[in-house]
């Protein structure tokens, strides 16, 4: 698995981090899917996983955890950055904070441009849990990288052609991308919630079939 690897160019700015009270519901949320196995570290060290936040409602700019920390076991504010623009086009991300954004950042960005309602995203990974969504769940293209332009556009292919259906869920299984599962909401209250209820779900229906 290539995960790890950023694939759009970062334009970094080093900066404070954002207080404590601002990012107490990431945060929170962060650990909750941490403590799932959903947010973590391979044995190879490279962490996966992720979650971000509209800065504030109708803004282009966003918070998300840095590259590098999902095996950070307990979350602080200098996990997190502020990606003040991001463009597609150019393939390339903004941000400023005491990390680097996230590589998976140019995703979550697609997700923010396909609707301004939306205001938090989280992206999770776990193989038997993909697997029983894959095709089930609206579901991008298998052609299509993880952290790439193409799955970019994917992402925003979905809204565009299966908007009820997408907004009905509120997850997305990312076909070329093995593991990776996003779900997104009009608030983190609510993209939490529909991932861990889908989980839990998930988990019961293994636990009928073993
Ligand atoms: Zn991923």
């Amino acid at each position: 698995m290539d995960e790890g690897y950023v694939k759009f160019v970062p334009i970094w700015t080093g900066g404070k981090p954002l207080s404590a009270e601002r990012l107490k519901e990431l945060i929170q949320w962060r650990q909750r899917f941490y403590g799932l196995g959903l947010i973590g570290m391979y044995d190879d060290g490279v962490g996966f996983g992720n979650i971000s936040e509209r800065l504030e409602k109708e803004s282009q700019q966003f918070i998300i955890s840095g590259t590098a920390t999902g095996g950070v076991k307990q979350i602080t504010p200098n996990e997190f950055t502020l990606i003040t623009r991001s463009d597609m086009g150019m393939n390339t991300v903004w941000c400023t904070g005491p990390v680097n954004a996230s590589s998976e950042t140019m995703t979550h960005a697609a997700v923010y441009d396909s609707d301004s309602s939306i205001n938090a995203v989280i992206h999770v990974h776990s193989l038997p849990f993909w697997k029983g969504i894959l095709n089930n769940l609206p579901t991008t293209s298998p052609n299509a990288a993880y952290g790439t332009p193409e799955m970019a556009r994917e992402i925003m292919r979905l809204f565009k052609d299966d908007r009820a259906m997408v907004w009905d869920k509120r997850i997305i299984a990312m076909g070329g991308h093995e593991s990776g599962i996003l779900s997104f909401g009009r608030s983190l209250a609510d993209a939490g919630t529909v991932l861990a209820n889908e989980f839990n779900r998930f988990s019961k229906r293994q636990r009928i079939i073993h």
